[in-house]
């Protein structure tokens, strides 16, 4: 699933954050296909690649990427065993892409502690512990069924389970220490072998530092703890204040959010920082199309060729694709308009076999 689940310990922020990145939701009408949950949040994906390409191109209507998010409460020690209806929102998080994992990095002698003091290391290891032990169970329930396998008449069957053991019993071992699959070191083919599992642990996760307004920039010596972790797992890091993007969301107008953020001396929302880094974990990118009548992105995943990309327009444009005329957001900025970008011979037709990058401009041919 394309989406990015936020979890965390209660009073983390979890809430206030979600409630940011949703209170300027995706216009609903473009995207006919989503579902309407109030722990769903279908955001746009910030570019400022949109307004450039508006420079050169006046459309009637632009339209941005957008990533989903979801509001995950409720997870707290003893989810495993199905405290605070905590087996619930583990089945939440099974059917997520990625996870954004809040962490408390501010100090608030208002805001009650579930665990009495700030110690993100000790949150986090709450945490992965009960999502090691909701995987721990999964994978003992399918070791048992892999040994009976073993045991089968047909033999390609009982050979395959064979094959599957150590890889269950390495699982196995390193779960019931509390240790997140994603650390075992599984090559990709192990990996595929255990993808049906479905595994909690072995999801990317980007731990986000909900810190004081002060500690935003520079050093701040929680943050660096949280850092140490996810160099230990492979897992990306950044900091916001929750407290702060409430206040911007708050505001009306484009216009006065980018007034309040130049006098913060932000370039960008800790929520638009926030958006990338979960798009870009998710292994997205973005084209674009650029017509009279619209300009819009569209999110792919990274690596998919021409037929692919245009198939996220339309079936009809995959199964039909003959040629994809590709030019890039680098050459029309470069140098002024797509005339131009013909004349200095980049602007291409490509084929099926064309792997689309990040800022192409792109008009499909295909055949109806
Ligand atoms: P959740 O239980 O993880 O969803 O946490 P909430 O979003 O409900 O936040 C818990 C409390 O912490 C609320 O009273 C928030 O106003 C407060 N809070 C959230 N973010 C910040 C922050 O960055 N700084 C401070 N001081 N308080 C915050």
């Amino acid at each position: 699933a394309l989406n990015c689940g936020i979890v965390g310990l209660p009073n983390v922020g979890k809430s206030t954050l979600f409630s940011a990145l949703t209170s300027a939701p995706a216009e609903a009408a473009n995207y006919p296909f989503c579902t309407i949950d109030p722990n769903k949040g279908i955001v746009d994906v910030p570019d400022p690649r949109l307004a450039k390409i508006t420079e050169f191109i006046q459309p009637k209507k632009v339209i941005p990427a957008i990533c989903e998010f979801l509001d995950i409460a409720g997870l707290v020690e003893g989810a495993s065993k199905g405290e605070g209806l905590g087996n619930q929102f583990l089945a939440h998080i099974r059917e997520t892409g990625i996870i954004a994992h809040v962490v408390r990095c501010f100090d608030d002698p208002d805001v009650v502690h579930v665990a009495g003091s700030v110690d993100p290391v000790r949150d986090i290891e709450t945490i992965n512990v009960e999502l090691a032990l909701a995987d721990l169970e999964t994978v003992e329930k399918r070791l048992t069924r892999t040994e009976r396998e073993t045991r089968s008449n047909d033999r390609d069957a009982a050979k395959k389970a064979q094959g599957m053991l150590p890889l269950l019993q390495r699982l196995k071992d390193g779960l019931s220490q509390g240790t997140p699959a994603r650390t075992l070191g599984f090559t990709d083919d192990e990996l595929e072998l255990m993808r049906d599992l479905h595994l909690i642990t072995l999801k990317r996760t980007l731990y986000v530092c909900n810190v004081d307004e002060g500690g935003l920039e520079g050093d701040n010596p929680l943050v660096a703890q949280v850092e140490k972790v996810a160099a230990g797992e492979d897992a990306e890091v950044i900091r916001i204040c929750g407290q702060l993007e409430a206040e911007i969301a708050a505001l009306e107008t484009p216009e006065e959010r980018a007034e309040f953020l130049a006098e913060a001396g932000l370039e960008q929302s800790g929520l638009d920082r926030l958006i990338h880094a979960a798009y870009h974990l998710m292994g997205l990118h973005t084209y674009f199309t650029a017509g009279e009548k619209e300009v819009r992105a569209w999110t792919i995943p990274q690596g998919a060729a021409a037929p692919q990309a245009a198939g996220v327009i339309h079936s009809d444009f995959e199964r039909g694709f003959i040629a994809a005329e590709t030019f890039h957001y680098d050459d029309l900025l470069a140098l002024g308009s797509k005339q131009k970008v013909r004349e200095a011979g980049k602007l291409r037709i490509e084929g099926k076999n064309y792997i689309v990058k990040d800022g192409d401009i792109i008009e499909f041919r295909f055949n109806v």
